[in-house]
């Protein structure tokens, strides 16, 4: 079988700051981690490489060049090969240009079976790459999966988390799953593949050519997502934090909600 995982490096931090004149991330200054959903797809890729020997595991990110030390510590966990789309050309791209290009160099590795990505990126936070490369690349797409539970002789079986509880879905391979935290535990990497990683394995980076991609297809040419403004909320001033018992919190919290018209 061969797996790809789409990953993305992302700020280490869930207060993502924004620029306030661009209005785009501001990345200098905060550490970048592998997307905590990518390395849940990432694990569950590896548990299908662990359980049928012969599976190989292709990582692919779109990103800038220090994009490749997250994408060592993937090989570090046990992944084969890694791919980073990486070129001027893609910068300022929307969801729509990341997954056009994800997809083009999805295409080229080709002869997949199953596409996992994250649910979604802790910093973009739109859970739209995953379907969209599906869509690019015509294939189905299980969301939210929380359980990998059978391989067939062309399908997978899996679980889709619900608010309330799971759908179980088979889907025809190759397919797209993404994929959210209850799944797995991602391992950590071993001495053995940090080693491997650093000296035996480079990271394949391709740039638009290498994706047969014209310029107009990339980036923000390609992005018809406009941010007409971007900016954190400010906050809304003190809560207040009821005491007595829990009929008398209820009484008052009850009243106060009267008082503001909210019931
Ligand atoms: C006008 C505009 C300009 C922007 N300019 C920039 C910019 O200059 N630089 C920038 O970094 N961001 C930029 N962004 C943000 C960028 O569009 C998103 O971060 C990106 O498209 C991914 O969307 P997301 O983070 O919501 O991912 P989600 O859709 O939430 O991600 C879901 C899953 O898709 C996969 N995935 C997502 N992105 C990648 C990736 N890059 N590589 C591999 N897998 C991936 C992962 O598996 C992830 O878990 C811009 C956005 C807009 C609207």
């Amino acid at each position: 079988m061969k797996i790809i995982v789409c990953a993305k490096q992302v700020p280490d931090t869930n207060e993502v700051k924004i620029d306030p004149v661009k209005g785009t991330l501001i990345r200098d200054g905060v550490p970048s981690i592998l997307n905590p959903d990518d390395a849940n797809a990432l694990e569950a890729a590896l548990a299908v490489k662990d359980a049928n020997p012969g599976t190989t595991v292709s990582v692919i990110s779109m990103g800038p060049p220090q994009a490749c030390t997250m994408l060592h510590e993937c090989l570090a966990m046990g992944a084969d090969d890694a791919y980073l789309l990486s070129s001027r050309a893609f910068g300022g791209a929307d969801t729509c240009a990341t997954s056009t290009t994800i997809a083009a160099g999805i295409k080229k590795i080709a002869d997949y079976d199953i596409i996992f990505a994250g649910r979604q990126a802790i910093d973009g936070d739109t859970a739209q790459v995953g379907p969209q490369v599906a869509q690019r690349l015509g294939l189905p797409v299980v969301t939210y999966v929380q359980k990998v539970r059978e391989f067939k002789k062309g399908s997978v079986v899996v679980e889709r988390q619900l608010e309330d509880g799971y759908e179980v879905i088979e889907v025809k391979t190759p397919c797209v799953l993404t994929c959210v935290k209850e799944l797995n535990t991602p391992r950590y990497m071993t001495i053995s593949g940090i080693i491997k990683a650093c000296e035996e394995t480079q990271v394949t980076i391709w740039n638009e050519n290498d994706v047969n991609l014209p310029p107009e297809q990339c980036g923000l040419k390609a992005s018809p997502t406009q941010v007409m403004k971007s900016f954190t909320p400010a906050p809304k001033g003190k809560g207040e934090m009821l005491s007595g018992s829990i009929t008398e919190m209820a009484t008052t919290l009850i009243a106060k909600l009267n008082e503001k018209h909210v019931l």
